[in-house]
């Protein structure tokens, strides 16, 4: 497959260390700017609230949190950190002012195993998050996305389709108490899904770290009031650019006008209604382009978001036949995420996303089954021995 011109971006080697490049906040910069005070207030407040519950923490609770008072004493003190201690990048603190008390230390716990196992190569019975996807549709056509793979997103295709909702509770039921982070993303648009009033209700209280994944495209008061009103921590809005033309361009079906319309009324409703919601709304696009500025989009953006970020670009559009590459480096995403698809096909990527990794459908087989599976350890083994290119696509992948 032929790149679009717009494409211009060679994309990097991915390493799997969280970084905060290409993101700003786009009104909370006071916390950016006094570092220093913020890690003291944030230590603070993770050290008070150790010394309050440490007594109920499982032992490897009290090991992590200890890693990561000692992680932040070091900071404060300027000394460099360990591969193994952690502090909480920007969008992280923004998170973690927004959360209540009795959280503080479940929300440190789930971001230092998100971050720092698979860096490590740590592996517990689950993982630290979750993608879930309500639906593989997609109303767009973006040109850096699979959904641009005919094979994949025509209909005769057999890859799209919407998930039951017995298919989602099953997996919530199973994953409450287990997996923190859930987000409601991956292949398709998860406000297409009719019943997503539903799945966001049976996930409320239950979950630190619940996100979801729009286009923004279809978004209308009701569907604002519903996503509003939920339990999201996290909503990312999928935009990529400020000017109208590159916009379209990338985002193929978008009208720029429409984005701008949905903006203002997410905004409106918002300042009317839930002015002291935990929400925080993200816009996030990948880079292309070597015009695409996070700067420029937070000046344009910042009024209608929190925070603004560009991601790297993957050549997802084309993971099939994408040059088999010499990446030896192991792949973090076997020790951070599991993919849940519509039709229940469990997957460890998305890079993937015609599932030729997979083995396993969660409407018969567990998400703690398939994650300690011998298949799932087999594909973590051939990265550990530097043997990925014996693995269709990881070698032609450049996660890592
Ligand atoms: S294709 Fe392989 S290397 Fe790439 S993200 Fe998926 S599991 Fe990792």
């Amino acid at each position: 497959m032929s790149k679009n011109p717009l494409i211009n971006i060679v994309p990097k080697v991915k390493d799997n260390i969280i970084k905060d490049e290409n993101f700003t906040n786009a009104k909370n910069s006071r916390l950016l700017l006094e570092t220093k005070s913020t890690d003291e207030i944030i230590s603070d407040s993770i050290n008070k609230n150790f010394v309050l519950k440490k007594k109920n923490l499982s032992l490897k609770d009290k090991e992590l949190i200890l890693k990561v008072l000692e992680s932040y004493k070091k900071k404060i003190n300027n000394q460099s950190l360990n591969e193994d201690e952690f502090v909480l990048t920007k969008h992280e603190i923004n998170e973690f002012f927004s959360l209540e008390n009795k959280n503080i230390l479940r929300y440190v716990v789930y971001r230092y195993k998100y971050n720092i196992y698979p860096r490590l190569k740590i592996l517990e019975e689950y993982p630290p998050n979750i993608q879930i996807e309500p639906t593989s549709m997609c109303n767009l056509r973006c040109i850096m996305c699979y959904q641009s793979d005919k094979s994949f997103s025509s209909k005769s295709a057999g890859f799209m389709g919407y998930m039951k909702l017995d298919l989602f509770k099953k997996v919530v039921d199973e994953i409450e108490g287990k997996i923190e982070g859930v987000t409601f993303a991956s292949r398709g648009e998860p406000t297409l899904h009719k019943q997503l009033d539903e799945f966001l209700k049976y996930c409320e209280g239950k979950f630190l770290g619940l996100k979801l994944n729009t286009n923004a495209t279809l978004l209308d008061e009701k569907k604002i009031n519903l996503l509003l009103s939920s339990d999201l921590q996290t909503l990312v809005l999928s935009i990529d650019e400020k000017n109208k033309e590159n916009y379209e361009k990338i985002r193929v079906n978008a009208k720029f006008e429409k984005i701008m319309q949905n903006l203002e009324l997410l905004k409106n409703i918002r300042e009317k209604k839930y002015k002291n919601s935990k929400i925080k709304i993200r816009i996030s696009g990948v880079k292309i382009n070597t015009d695409q500025s996070v700067d420029e989009m937070n000046q344009f953006y910042k009024e209608f978001a929190d925070e603004i970020a560009l991601v790297d670009y993957s050549p997802w559009e084309s993971a099939y036949d994408n040059e088999v590459n010499n990446i030896q480096a192991e792949c973090s995403e076997l020790y951070r995420r599991i993919f849940v698809w519509q039709d229940g096909k469990v997957n460890p990527c998305d890079y993937d996303y015609k599932s030729t990794l997979s083995k396993w459908n969660a409407n018969e087989h567990s998400i703690k089954m398939i994650w300690n599976s011998d298949y799932y350890n087999e594909i973590r083994r051939l990265h550990k021995l530097k043997e990925r290119k014996k693995i269709e696509p990881c070698n032609r992948c450049i996660g890592t």
